[in-house]
Order: structure tokens, then sequence, then C-alpha cells
């Protein structure tokens, strides 16, 4: 595959106000801002039973390849691996290793969060009404970066519930009208959309059915996805072996997904670029609508 012509000149770091740059250093009010985001999301998971759980920023390949990624996504994936000292000089030519440079990769850069809690929850038996939250940062090779909008890497807050279909159904339809609420009292014009499920993209009959009974909704400011609802049936339960304790059935699940540097983006740009203000914003509003 060749790489598109901004891919060949490197990715670009900038300070994430604003450009195009694949990867940001927020600043000390954009930090805040995220902060104070990630924190009322976490808060809304939380106060409706969830626990947290902390998963490292990579995973094994053959963790991330038992989900299809490298079948449904090969385009966003990226692979990491330690320098090969007997073959190659361990120094990077004109901001690149060479293949040789490299020993075979093994670890995958995860592209979603909640990879984390099927993988925590493997081989397990669980409560019909499981509810676990996280966050991770993930890693895409998207055609185009655009800073805030669409990195190379960013962070990803995501409520999960596992168990039985009705108990993820009710958290889907919980946390939409949180999102819907929340945008509401921040003055946000939020629309929330079927979009195509991501799961099954190359799986024909899956993808028709996800058309006749969305299984993905977006929730888009402008023509930004701020926030998304994806529900998995029991796919991710078969994969890692989940089971529920009641039944011995394999657990479904439905995630709940924000993306936090398109939130910053879409509030900043609604207050003028002014963090603190921004900041002011989210705390009123995380008061009313929780
Ligand atoms: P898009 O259609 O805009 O590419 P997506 O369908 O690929 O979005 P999801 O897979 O649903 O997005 O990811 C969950 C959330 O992660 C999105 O709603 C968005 O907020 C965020 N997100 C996805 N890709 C990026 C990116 N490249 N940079 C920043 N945030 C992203
Ligand atoms: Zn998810
Ligand atoms: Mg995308």
């Amino acid at each position: 595959m060749t790489a598109a012509p901004h891919h060949t000149e490197g990715f670009t770091r900038g300070r994430g106000d604003g450009g195009t740059d694949a990867l940001v250093i927020l600043g000390p009010g954009q930090t805040d801002l995220l902060r104070a985001l990630d924190r009322t999301f976490t808060g809304w998971g939380r106060a409706a039973g969830a626990s947290e759980i902390l998963p490292p920023p990579v995973y094994p390949l053959r963790d991330l390849e038992k989900f299809d990624v490298y079948t449904n996504f090969p385009h966003l994936a990226f692979a990491a691996a330690p320098l090969d000292l007997e073959h190659g000089t361990g120094k990077p030519d004109e901001g690149r290793f060479r293949p040789g440079d490299l020993q075979a990769p093994q670890l995958g850069l995860p592209h979603a969060t909640c990879y984390g809690a099927y993988l925590y929850y493997e081989n397990t038996r669980l409560p019909d009404d499981t509810l676990v939250t996280l966050v991770n940062r993930c890693f895409r090779h998207e055609d185009h970066y655009s800073g805030l909008r669409r990195l190379l890497s960013f962070q990803m807050r995501e409520i999960v519930a596992l168990g039985t279909y009705e108990h993820t159904q009710q958290v889907v339809s919980r946390f939409t009208e949180r999102i819907l609420a929340f945008a509401d009292a921040l003055s946000l014009r939020m629309d929330k959309q079927a979009a195509s499920d991501p799961f099954f993209e190359n799986d024909g009959a899956r993808a028709l059915l996800a058309k006749l009974s969305p299984v993905k909704y977006e929730f888009q400011v402008g023509d930004l996805a701020i926030a998304s609802v994806n529900t998995h049936r029991n796919f991710f339960g078969e994969r890692c072996g989940i089971r529920r304790a009641q039944d011995g059935e394999h657990a479904f699940t439905s995630c709940v997904a924000f993306g936090l540097e398109r939130w910053l983006a879409v509030l900043l740009e609604h207050h003028g670029q002014d963090a603190e203000r921004a900041l002011q914003a989210v705390d009123r509003a995380a008061g009313q609508a929780s």
C-alpha cells in the first residue's frame, strides 16, 4: 500500500491551538478543560454503578487480533517493536527507522478503549448488570489529520456494559439522554445520527443487519462526531469467553465512547478559544445535567 503524500513527509506535532497536526501537547488551560470533561463522563459512569479500571496503552498483537482488528481496520493500525541492535544501527536516519532496524513487532496500539474491558474480563463469569469505565490513549492511522479534531493519538473515555442484552440497551439509552442533555446545557447544537457498524464492516450479513437495526449512533456537533454509542451483541463475549454468572451464556456488550480532544475542539470553538470560559461552562453544565 502506498502512503498518502503527507505521511511520507512525516507526522507533525503542535500545541493543540489549531492547525492540522497529527499529535498535540495540550497546554495548561486545555489540560484543565479536558480533565474536567473526563471527570464529568467518569462521574456519570460511577454514579450509574461503574467500577473503574486502568488499561495499558499497548497490547500483545494476539489480543487485538481476537477482535478482528487486522481484518476490519488494518488501515488504522499501528504496531510497535523494540530496536534490533544486532542488525540495525539503533539510530534514526532523517527521522525514521528502516525496517531492518526493528525487531518483528508484537505489540499493537489500540484504536479504541473498550478492548481493555473485554480483555480484563476474559474467561470470567459476570453479574448480568456489569458496568465498567476506562480511559485510554487511542491511535489511528487516519488518511488526514487536523489537530484536536482528528489526531493520531487521542484519549477516549468509555463506559462499557456487559451482561444481558437488556442491560446493554438500558445503558445505551440512559447515556444517550445524558449526552444530549449535557450538550443542551452547554448550548451545543448536537445531532444524533445512525452510523455504520464499525465492528462488523466486512461481514455482509451483519452489515445488512446493521442497516436494518443500527448498532452505532454518533453524536455530531457540526460535522464532528464527539461521542458514540455502540451495541456489539455477544461478539466480544464470545471472543473473550466472557459468560454471565446467572445462566452461563456469553455476555452481551455495549459501549459509550467520548473522544475527549474532540469535545475540547468543539468547546474551544464555541467559546472563542477561551479555555477558562469553556471550563466554567462545563462546570455549570455538569451541575445542571447530572
Ligand atoms: P469519524 O467518523 O469521525 O472518523 P469514528 O466513527 O471513526 O469517527 P469511533 O470509532 O466511534 O469514531 O470512535 C469513538 C470516538 O472517538 C468518536 O466519536 C470521536 O469522538 C473519537 N475519535 C475517533 N477518531 C478520532 C481521531 N482521529 N481523533 C480524535 N478523536 C477521534
Ligand atoms: Zn467501545
Ligand atoms: Mg474514523
